[in-house]
């Protein structure tokens, strides 16, 4: 509707200028005509004009036929008067009728060889003045005019027309506008319906294209862009449910099969406390499942703001030999930490540790006992780089792209029924990603895996 008034505006404002120009265009065109022709006609009636006595008078031959213009056109409107007392001495018929008016009124003005214009009865006539001399000298003034009754009824006409075709102009204006502006907005509201038809049901949908590259073609492709990433991302999150609900069934069904057992069987005092206990380690499992499946929906809630803090790299392996040496002496496995002085990360602390918390434990749980892990601290140019290098069983060369992928686990420590979810690796990816570093992996099944973790270190020379 808008765009509909904005267009009849400008197309009236145009057609009002265009026919306000053409308009005065007209009119001093047929004036300067109107002048051209009394010019002419005093010009002529000149050529007739005698003197008797001193008097002027004019003097040609009605009968013939080329005076029959003179006769009935151009001397339809003259007269001579005598400019020192204003006394007419010749005079058209028709100026007699129209009274001593003109006359009068030029008297009192000086006489010009110029033009004048006067309001009648008739209409309004145009005269021109000249002064004549008669062979002694005297002085008249010749005036002739003309009616401007025909400029004046072309000029009319021309304005009913105007006043006729403007408004249907302006109707045809707001009619096209109209339709214009419904057919440039017809492929938005094609949007629009597809939009309001979309849901978590069918997140596969996508709007038109129309092919035409244009700025709805670009609206379109970018709803589309917008409508894949949140299908990728609901996707996603029915996978993590999906998993989810299979990760904490086995571990429940565990605990409810020994529950029910130790609640039909009964049995000695050790025999129930040799249950509760493993039901504790199953309850152990759970609620470290639980913590990472936590980390891993706020990493993904994309409400998380990591910290852009230096990172003291030296305190945070101290705290993590502090909270993995027990498990690492417990398996027969020698855990050895070397780094440089004063290495400085930039980024969280607390989600950092995380990921080489994760790395490490990793290296630790696929090492068997009497194996090794060697954490090496650093500095590589503008970056930090944490080696965490072991001696286990190693990762299969199919494997290895698919380790930081969700709940991906190797069948090999499935099979050695090592305890996981697969969520570490990708949490540890997560936070080196957002964190502007990056992780990478190399392996030989049987001989061991190294894990090398790049954060940016501080003070950094490069953009993070
Ligand atoms: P989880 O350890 O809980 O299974 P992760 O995401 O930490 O899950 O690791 C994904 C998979 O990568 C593991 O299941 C394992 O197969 C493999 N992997 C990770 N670290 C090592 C390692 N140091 N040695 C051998 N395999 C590893």
């Amino acid at each position: 509707m808008r765009i509909t008034v904005l267009y009849t505006v400008i197309f009236a404002a145009l057609f009002a200028g265009f026919f306000f120009s053409a308009y005065h265009l007209f009119a001093s065109q047929l004036d300067r005509d109107a002048s051209n022709e009394v010019t002419d006609r005093a010009e002529g009636l000149r050529g007739y004009l005698k003197f008797e006595n001193e008097i002027p008078v004019f003097r040609f031959d009605g009968a013939l036929p080329e005076n029959a213009p003179l006769v009935r056109d151009e001397t339809r409107f003259y007269q001579i008067y005598d400019p020192a007392n204003g006394r007419i001495v010749a005079q058209s018929y028709e100026m007699r009728m129209l009274g001593s008016a003109i006359v009068l009124r030029e008297h009192e003005s000086p006489v010009q060889n110029g033009f004048f214009d006067v309001s009648t009865d008739e209409g309004r006539l145009r005269f021109h003045n000249d002064r004549v001399r008669s062979p002694a000298g005297h002085e008249f003034v010749l005036q002739v005019g003309i009616s401007l009754k025909s400029m004046q009824d072309a000029l009319n006409r021309f304005s009913r027309l105007g006043l006729w075709l403007g408004p249907l102009a302006l109707l045809l204006a707001a009619t096209s506008g109209w339709f214009m502006a419904s057919r440039a907005l017809n492929p938005v509201r094609d949007i629009v319906h597809a939009a309001q038809k979309l849901d978590l049901s069918n997140l596969d949908h996508r709007l038109p294209v129309s092919g035409a590259n244009d700025e709805l073609d670009e609206l379109a492709v970018t709803f589309n862009d917008a409508f894949a990433r949140l299908a990728g991302s609901v996707g996603e999150m029915k996978q993590l449910t999906a998993s989810m609900a299979h990760e904490l069934r086995t571990p429940l069904a565990a605990l409810r099969g020994e529950a029910e057992i130790a609640l039909l069987h009964g049995g000695s005092v050790r025999e129930l406390k040799r249950v509760l206990s493993s039901q504790l380690e199953e309850i152990d499992k759970l609620t470290k499942l639980i913590g990472q499946l936590l980390m891993v929906t706020k990493a993904e809630s994309g409400l998380l703001r990591l910290e852009h803090k230096p990172v003291d790299v030296q305190a945070l392996l101290t705290e993590v030999d502090d909270t993995l040496s027990v498990l690492a002496s417990a398996k027969g496995i020698s855990l050895t930490f070397e780094y440089d002085r004063d290495l400085m990360a930039i980024g969280d602390a607390q989600w950092l540790k995380h990921a080489v918390l994760n790395v490490i434990d990793n290296a630790i749980k696929y090492t068997p006992e009497g194996g090794s892990v060697a954490v090496h601290g650093t500095r590589d140019g503008n970056y930090v780089v944490i080696d965490v290098r072991d001696t286990g069983m190693g990762i299969p060369h199919n494997a290895i792209p698919h380790i930081f992928e969700r709940f991906y686990r190797a069948d090999s420590s499935r099979a050695k029924d090592i305890e996981g979810v697969g969520l570490g690796l990708n949490l540890a990816k997560w936070i080196l990603d957002h964190h502007g570093g990056e992780i990478s992996v190399s392996s030989e099944v049987g001989k061991g895996s190294d894990f090398g973790l790049r954060v940016p270190a501080f003070p950094s020379m490069s953009k993070v």
